[in-house]
């Protein structure tokens, strides 16, 4: 099997070079998008502005039903969408199929929740003003720009998309240039699913970084990127341009701890899957482990023995894929050597598991912290494990460096304390990656992981603004202050509040 290059991607093409999506093992064209101009991005925001009236007008319920069709439309599809995830991105046909359940539980959540999380609120208007009804609203914002990654091509742009389609807005979707078959493939099944609306409502925007840099300057009203931190860095700096509102999802380090009340077989299952799935290409995939001396002999040899077997492959028996982006392989390489420079022990082997773009699992046991496989997002199938003499150490390593995206510890009896005191946006107890799976859980990291969230309530209301609504229900004659002429009676009466409400109470020492 020839495992080519998809370097086609790496190059900013001019319009009239079309963007090749290839199979990652064959490097077959699959099929050519548009590389889309500034321009063609601009037209596609003017179809997706006029089709947002509509969208948006429709109402909760219809917009239900159509996320639901939606949902419908891509499970009757799942064997030629899992077929080309396979294809396009490497990963086994089931992986990519576990790929699509949990994107349409994201659907399902979004379309059944939207109207209870954006329903409207009324407030206490205060002593002040009681003669006035306050409530808070939530509106759409309009257009919303989805940027996404290739390494869960359906899943990465779906939750987003579902989210703000739920809230009432319409969506460009610029997928990853090396992921736009997938990305084309869910845009086409929500127009099958839904051919009376308009074709604005969900679009795709193609081509490389470029093509998402004009989404970015194009004027949509927000953007979601989920993506490196570096890419979200220059988005950052173009949306300060225009204050364009961003919800930021990049990279992480997750570590594991493995705590000595742990139930080591059990840790060992979650680090093998947590750390190799996908060959380590998931923003939340474990890629540390803090593991308490007591038990660290016993978890090695567990997770060792669950790897021994594992392999990187083109057939539904290997156990993940190859590198779906081939510079992926040189910093796989590069984190490797660092490791084995800083000392660490290879269990498994180390640099002779690279096999071109198929990386067979590697360990990389007790290497000193402060080098690139430690400081550094891998997203390959390595992971390094340390020794620690205390839980507390444990948990200074893993809230150590840049990210904060997730986390996990395995303990029987202390997990939720253990928890409670990691730096990331999710932490999972005796388990790995469980909280993807639970849509109604916001998702989102501290530090260069991002910031904002996506999934669940949180998620909604990312892509909806609010509108505080104050409404004057009847005159108190003589108690309105905001006017150029108040009555004389108006500013006594209003020290007098104020006297019984402040200083009276605290002179009682009442709090
Ligand atoms: P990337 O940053 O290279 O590209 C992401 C997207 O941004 C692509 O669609 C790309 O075309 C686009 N892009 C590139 N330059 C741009 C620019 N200047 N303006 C606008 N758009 C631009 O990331 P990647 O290699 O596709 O994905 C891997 C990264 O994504 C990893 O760091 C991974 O951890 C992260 N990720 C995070 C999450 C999360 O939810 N936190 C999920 C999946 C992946």
């Amino acid at each position: 099997m020839t495992v080519t290059d998809q370097g086609a991607a790496s190059k900013e093409a001019a319009s009239v070079v079309p963007l090749q999506s290839v199979d990652v093992f064959t490097g077959a064209e699959l099929a050519a998008f548009e590389v889309m101009t500034p321009s063609a991005v601009w037209d596609a925001l003017t179809a997706a502005r006029a089709a947002a009236t509509t969208w948006s007008s429709l109402g909760f319920g219809a917009r239900r039903t159509a996320l639901l069709a939606w949902a419908t439309e891509l499970s009757r599809s799942q064997e030629r969408i899992t077929h080309l995830i396979h294809r396009e991105n490497g990963k086994p046909v089931d992986d990519a199929f576990m790929e699509l359940v949990i994107s349409l539980e994201h659907i399902r959540w979004a379309a059944k929740n939207a109207a209870a999380v954006m329903r409207e609120r009324r407030v206490s208007p205060g002593v002040l003003m009681a003669n006035y009804r306050a409530s808070v609203r939530r509106e759409p914002f309009g257009v919303i720009g989805v940027i996404s990654p290739w390494n869960y091509p359906l899943f990465a742009p779906i939750a987003p998309v579902a989210s703000a389609l739920a809230a009432g807005n319409t969506v460009l979707l610029k997928p990853s240039e090396f992921s736009t078959a997938v990305g084309t493939a869910l845009v086409q099944a929500f127009r099958r699913a839904n051919p009376g609306l308009p074709e604005g409502v969900l679009s795709v925007v193609s081509g490389y970084g470029a093509t998402g840099a004009a989404l970015v300057e194009s004027g949509v009203d927000k953007i979601e990127f989920t993506g490196s931190p570096g890419t979200a860095r220059r988005i950052l700096a173009s949306c300060a341009q225009t204050l364009t509102p961003v919800v930021m999802e990049c990279g992480g380090k997750d570590a594991l701890i493995v705590a000595p009340d742990a139930d080591i077989d059990a840790a060992a299952d979650a680090a093998a899957w947590g750390g190799f799935s996908n060959g380590g290409q998931t923003c939340v995939g474990v890629e540390r482990v803090y593991v308490h001396e007591s038990v660290a002999d016993d978890f090695i040899a567990a997770l060792a023995r669950r790897l021994e077997n594992a392999y990187a492959g083109g057939f539904d028996t290997a156990t993940y894929g190859p590198m779906t982006v081939s510079s992926q392989v040189e910093v796989v390489s590069r984190h490797v050597q660092a490791a084995v420079e800083a000392g660490a022990q290879l269990p498994l082997g180390g640099l002779d598991r690279v096999r071109g773009r198929m990386i067979d699992p590697i360990l990389l046991v007790d290497g000193d912290e402060n080098n690139a496989s430690v400081t550094e997002e891998t997203f390959g199938p390595t992971v390094t494990v340390k020794r620690v003499r205390s839980v507390d150490e444990a948990i200074d390593l893993a809230n150590a460096g840049e990210f904060g995206l997730g986390a996990a510890v395995f303990s029987r009896s202390d997990g939720d304390r253990i928890a409670s005191r990691l730096t990331c946006g999710m932490a999972s107890i005796n388990s790995v990656l469980a909280f993807v799976s639970i849509p109604a859980l916001p998702f989102g990291g501290v530090g260069s992981s991002g910031y904002g969230r996506i999934h669940g309530e949180e998620g909604i209301r990312e892509f909806s603004r609010t509108k505080s609504v104050s409404s004057k229900r009847f005159d108190i004659p003589g108690m309105n202050g905001m006017l150029l002429s108040r009555a004389p009676v108006t500013m006594p009466a209003l020290r007098l509040i104020t006297h019984t409400r402040f200083a009276l109470r605290n002179r009682k020492g009442i709090r």
